[in-house]
């Protein structure tokens, strides 16, 4: 946007050097038309009208100097917008396709996680419901984790291991008993790795 900015202010800037070369211009064509028209008779006033074109001249080379100096700003305002142009395209095709693979992996996450809460509820319906509040509880209370795996007499929630006592009293507790962990409560699934 500035590149542009810069551009346009560079195209205004060139429109008024234009016009002030065509002023300088006209009136030393005016004071040229004068002098050879033969109007103009006195010494003094002919030598002030030769200064002047004269004068003019330069003035008039002055401003040509001036437009081509703006001329050549706006050339490479030009190419800046041109680059930037390209590049923002370029930045906005990958900002695209990022996006689209977001969304990608968005929908593929939704799915899965529809599929997984479709399992969850089979799974749910078989559970008693007082185990299943005991469950659901510890569930909020441990981080989303409310029954952990007993492997080799390690709680697999907190992952401290269970000391002699504790394994004692799960070893003689029947398998239909809700054993769970002392140190952080989650119910503790006994497999033949316990360790018991
Ligand atoms: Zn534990």
């Amino acid at each position: 946007m500035a590149a542009q900015t810069e551009d346009s202010d560079c195209a205004r800037e060139q429109t008024k050097a234009e016009q002030d070369v065509d002023q300088v211009r006209q009136r030393a064509a005016r004071d040229q038309q004068r002098l050879d028209s033969g109007a103009v008779t006195s010494p003094k006033d002919l030598e002030n009208l030769q200064k002047e074109i004269a004068s003019l001249a330069k003035r008039q080379g002055d401003l040509e100097d001036v437009v081509l100096e703006v001329m050549e700003r706006r050339e490479s305002a030009q190419e800046r917008v041109a680059e930037l142009t390209e590049r923002v395209s370029s930045v906005q095709s990958k900002l695209d396709d990022a996006t689209g693979r977001r969304d990608a992996a968005q929908a593929e996450l939704d799915r899965e996680a529809a599929s997984v809460t479709k399992d969850r509820e089979v799974v749910a319906a078989a559970v008693p419901t007082d185990l299943l509040a005991l469950y659901d509880r510890l569930r909020v209370k441990q981080g989303g984790i409310g029954a952990a795996k007993l492997h080799q007499r390690r709680c697999e929630g907190c992952r401290l291991e269970l000391d002699i006592t504790e394994v004692n009293e799960i070893k003689a507790a029947s398998p239909d008993k809700v054993v769970r962990c002392e140190n952080c409560s989650r119910i503790l699934v006994r497999t033949s790795e316990s360790g018991l």
